[in-house]
């Protein structure tokens, strides 16, 4: 393997160095699959909720969006099926107590029941449940009991009676949520790729039945055009279409993403029928039923079209996908590379970063009266700390998009260089024109 190919390990280690994840309670040997993100993955986190949110509400006059709470009544899982059905086969190692998924596992070890770690035997598969139980109020009894939910889009369903008489919404319609969600998977790993701890970005669209099918494929389009548009290597995403569905399932389908581990899935795009209202009309007795006002008041259980997406797995498509060590090396020269995240400038946890060729002679305050103005606009840092080439390279490996720099010329001519992170070209122009400018290639922005 070329020593310079993008691998887990790197992604791992330049978000520790640079603040994107940091692992949790590290100081007392970690939590293992949990993970905090630092002052650049909150940036960057945020910025992908925030380009998710726009595409999946303000682009659409049908959406709205929603926050549920994360603690829901206990029937609401009985009536999901989560209870009866949220469950991965485990199996344990009798000897290193190692625990596996039966169903992803190596198959071969599984039949031989022999463990792919130490060699031990290994138990029968049982269906373990991956919802957390826990406990409301002073009394540990089962009148108490709560779970965290697994999913966020429960929280939209028992709520589109409200949100239809409060925003007086029509069928067709949407409902997006973004939040946390929690499951107790029986391996995590690959980073943040599978965590117990969790956020989805979910849209929930209501539709008459008979149309969920031409639906379903106008979602599945605008979602890969989502990833088209945030710059995402589309040689790198293909679909997976389900052969086995979940119990709630009519069609399936899954956008894989080619993470350094492989092909898995970043996303789901799901026909869940009638199902989960009919349940809930079935579980809580109120009627589930949409009223069609246009239509003679016809009176039925919409289908749904779901699209649900990892945020924090989508925090490390993102990393891996804009990850790149560059040969720089001139011909004769000694070996060069850079490491650089080639993030769309929406995306990018900081999108300019001014930087004084010297702290002295007056430039540092000019740089800093140049940030100030383009902070109303942009995420913006300051840096006046070591030569500037490191300077560009430091801001190259966290994604900065574009380097502002204030130089001799700036007190005499007001005008500063721009450096753009891909092409690495610098042009040199008035501060009066920098934020316009700035703005027109955020809008132009095309993936090298
Ligand atoms: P998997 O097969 O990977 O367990 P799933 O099919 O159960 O996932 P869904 O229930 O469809 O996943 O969840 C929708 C999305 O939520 C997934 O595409 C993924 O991006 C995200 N997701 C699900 N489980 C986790 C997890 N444990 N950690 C991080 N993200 C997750």
């Amino acid at each position: 393997m070329d020593k310079h190919e993008i691998t887990m390990d790197k992604i791992v280690s330049l978000s520790k160095r640079r603040g994107f994840v940091f692992q949790s309670s590290e100081i007392y040997g970690g939590q293992a699959g949990a993970w905090d993100y630092g002052p650049l993955g909150i940036e960057l986190k945020k910025n992908i909720q925030n380009a998710w949110w726009k595409e999946m509400t303000r682009m659409h006059n049908n959406i709205v969006g929603l926050d549920a709470a994360i603690f829901m009544h206990p029937k609401v899982w009985e009536a999901s099926g989560h209870i009866a059905n949220f469950s991965d086969p485990l199996v344990d190692c009798k000897d290193c107590k190692m625990r596996f998924r039966s169903d992803t596992m190596d198959q071969e070890a599984l039949k031989e029941r022999k463990c792919p770690n130490c060699g031990g035997e290994l138990t029968e598969p049982r269906a373990f449940n991956l919802m957390f139980k826990t406990h409301i109020g002073p009394a540990e009894d089962s009148s108490s009991e709560l779970y965290l939910r697994p999913e966020t889009a429960q929280g939209i369903y028992v709520n589109y009676k409200n949100v239809i008489q409060s925003n007086r919404m029509k069928i067709p319609f949407g409902i997006a949520q973004v939040g946390k969600a929690f499951r107790n998977e029986i391996v995590t790993k690959n980073f943040i790729f599978r965590t117990c701890e969790f956020e989805q970005m979910e849209m929930q669209f209501f539709v008459k039945p008979g149309e969920d099918e031409k639906y379903f494929e106008y979602w599945r389009e605008q979602r890969w055009n989502f990833y088209k548009k945030y710059g995402v290597r589309m040689d790198k995403m293909r679909w997976y279409h389900h052969e086995k569905l979940a119990h709630y399932a009519k069609d399936a389908y899954d956008i894989e993403y080619e993470f350094p581990m492989g092909y898995s899935e970043l996303e789901g795009v799901h026909n869940r029928t009638d199902f989960d209202l009919t349940q809930h009309t079935k579980f809580s007795g109120k009627d589930m039923r949409y009223i069609d006002q246009d239509n003679g008041n016809e009176k039925y259980i919409p289908y749904i079209i779901e699209t649900s997406a990892g945020l924090t797995r989508n925090v490390l498509m993102f990393l891996c996908d804009a990850y790149e060590e560059q040969n720089l090396t001139q011909e004769g020269g000694k070996e060069d590379y850079r490491t650089v995240l080639h993030f769309h400038p929406s995306i990018a946890p900081v999108t300019v970063a001014v930087l004084p060729l010297m702290k002295k002679d007056g430039l540092a305050e000019m740089a800093l009266d140049i940030q100030n103005e383009l902070k109303e606009d942009f995420v913006t840092s300051y840096d006046q700390g070591g030569a500037i080439g490191k300077r560009y390279r430091r801001q190259d490996e966290v994604g900065t998009p574009f380097c502002v720099t204030v130089d001799y010329d700036s007190k005499e001519d007001k005008t500063v260089t721009l450096r753009f992170r891909d092409s690495m070209e610098q042009i040199r122009l008035p501060i009066s024109e920098l934020s316009t400018r700035i703005h027109a290639e955020i809008k132009k922005y095309q993936r090298v």
